[in-house]
């Protein structure tokens, strides 16, 4: 085997699940279908614990710079409220940015890692034994490695060889989307799109740099493959009918299309075989959430896989990452349908959106929608207890600087006020920073090395408890 780990597919979810492997020692290899990565722009922005990811692994300066900042709110169901004050986060925002360039960064850092791509590789085949599992290409070439990960989309091949049923309602209402060149002056195109969105709300027609303009236009019913791409000819035809204009759209960069399928794998692991991303659920895209429940997944199994690869994952950890992110994925899946029924224009969705707006006024109800969307509201069930075990922790001070900057190598970490407490015998996959700032609420916190709160307390002994059950066995 040359490789410890095959991720099947290099979207986003793969390439992150890479570097967070390859952080830890294990040897990855990603096999993408496509010979190059897609221009499709699919997902616009990054949501606060995305954002927190990224800064956890020191990604985030790469992505600032090539991001525009936005503020978290109008995302759930397009409601325009105000954000809400001091949300519980360093990164109060929205990152605009275009999924290829989210790809591109991620794997430039994979790769930096040592993580090994290869494109133009269809997965066609999989089996699997006792000791690993063997792929099967589309030239016939044959790769084996002890696990592997299906991060290979809404139709994910892996997911259907393995026979893992994906339940839920088939897509009903289409959209064609494309970045191209109008030729309607600026203005005409404003008005048009400000008149026809008065009644249409998936309509749009709006600037997206360098001159071009995205379109999303509602498609005249559902395609039976969706891979098939529209044509220029079909997208103006539905301008036309939509709008009454095609604007004078020519030159297109790229066309796709996209449905409101609503689905989500019955199991994450088959044996050696785990899904991630869009291969363990779709949703329409409103609320902005697939790319970020993507990462956030791959953030979830990477530590936990190269956990059982290298040897130390104690019984059963492997497995919470289904227990953890079935329901995450889930939740999002019920908060994105009922957004779809929020942005119907019928009567009765009309008049529960104008109650969900009025309710959006009290402070603590906007902010637990927007906690949602970003997903830093997020709690893992690791056991009873106060009130941030299971949680994440927002990046604090710490007598070093900040929390995160002591979180680029994935490693679980003992954050210490007490001084008391030792991590001897972990100290191989533990952290111990002792002399914690004021921010920190709790004598210590056992962060895991994806950020979330496994233990918090004061003692030894009930600390010595906790470590075998994330961090297995203690080295002798
Ligand atoms: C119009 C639209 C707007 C969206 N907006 C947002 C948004 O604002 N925010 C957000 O968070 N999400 C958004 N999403 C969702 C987001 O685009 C997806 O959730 C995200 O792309 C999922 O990433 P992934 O890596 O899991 O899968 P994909 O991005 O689908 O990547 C899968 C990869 O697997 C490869 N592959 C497939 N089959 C095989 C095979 N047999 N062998 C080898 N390789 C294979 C593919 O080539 C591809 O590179 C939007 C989606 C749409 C359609």
């Amino acid at each position: 085997m040359s490789s410890d780990v095959i991720v099947v597919g290099g979207g986003p979810t793969g390439v992150m699940l890479a570097g967070e492997l390859r952080l830890q020692g294990v040897r990855v290899l990603v096999v993408d279908r496509d010979p190059e990565p897609t221009r499709v722009v699919r997902a616009l922005g990054l949501h606060a614990r995305s954002i927190e990811v990224l800064d956890q692994r020191g990604l985030l300066d790469r992505f600032l710079p090539l991001g525009t900042r936005y503020p978290v709110a109008g995302f759930f169901a397009g409601i325009d409220k105000p954000a809400p004050d001091r949300l519980d986060t360093a990164h109060p925002y929205v990152l605009g940015i275009p999924q290829p360039t989210t790809e591109r960064l991620l794997t430039e850092h994979a790769i930096e890692l040592g993580v090994e791509i290869r494109r133009g590789c269809d997965v066609v085949g999989l089996s699997q034994d006792d000791s690993g599992v063997t792929v099967d290409l589309a030239d016939g070439t044959q790769l084996r490695s002890r696990y592997l990960v299906g991060c290979d989309g809404g139709r994910s091949t892996v997911r259907k060889l393995l026979g893992v049923g994906f339940p839920g309602e088939p897509a009903r209402r289409e959209w064609l989307s494309g970045e191209v060149e109008v030729t309607a002056p600026p203005e005409e195109v404003t008005a048009v799109v400000t008149e026809v969105r008065r009644t249409q709300r998936g309509f749009g027609v709006g600037p997206s740099g360098e001159g071009l303009y995205r379109v999303v236009v509602p498609a005249e019913g559902v395609t039976e493959d969706r891979a098939i791409l529209p044509t220029l000819e079909e997208v103006k035809q539905r301008l036309q009918v939509v709008a009454g204009t095609d604007f004078g759209v020519h030159s297109p960069r790229w066309l796709s299309r996209f449905g409101d399928a609503t689905r989500q794998a019955e199991r994450y692991r088959t044996g050696r075989v785990l899904l991630a991303g869009d291969a363990a659920h779709i949703h329409p895209p409103t609320g902005g959430q697939g790319l970020n429940l993507g990462l956030q997944d791959a953030v979830n199994l990477g530590w936990k896989l190269a956990a059982e690869v290298v040897g130390w994952a104690p019984e059963g950890l492997l497995d919470s990452y289904e227990t953890e992110r079935h329901p995450v994925g889930a939740d999002v899946l019920n908060t994105s349908r009922a957004q779809a029924e929020l942005l119907s224009t019928e009567p009765g969705p009309q008049a529960v959106r104008r109650l969900v707006a009025e309710l959006m006024d009290f402070d603590e109800v906007n902010r637990y929608l927007v906690e949602k969307i970003s997903a830093i509201g997020v709690r893992y069930d690791v056991g009873e207890g106060h009130r941030l075990l299971g949680r994440r922790l927002r990046d604090v001070a710490v007598g070093r600087g900040r929390l995160y900057a002591l979180m680029h190598r994935g490693r679980g970490l003992l954050l210490d006020r007490t001084g008391r407490l030792s991590v001897a015998g972990w100290d191989d996959r533990v952290d111990h920073v002792i002399d914690v700032s004021e921010e920190l609420e709790v004598p210590a916190a056992l962060l895991r090395p994806d950020g979330h709160v496994a233990w918090v307390g004061d003692d030894q002994q009930d600390l010595l408890r906790s470590l075998p059950t994330w961090f297995g066995a203690a080295a002798r």
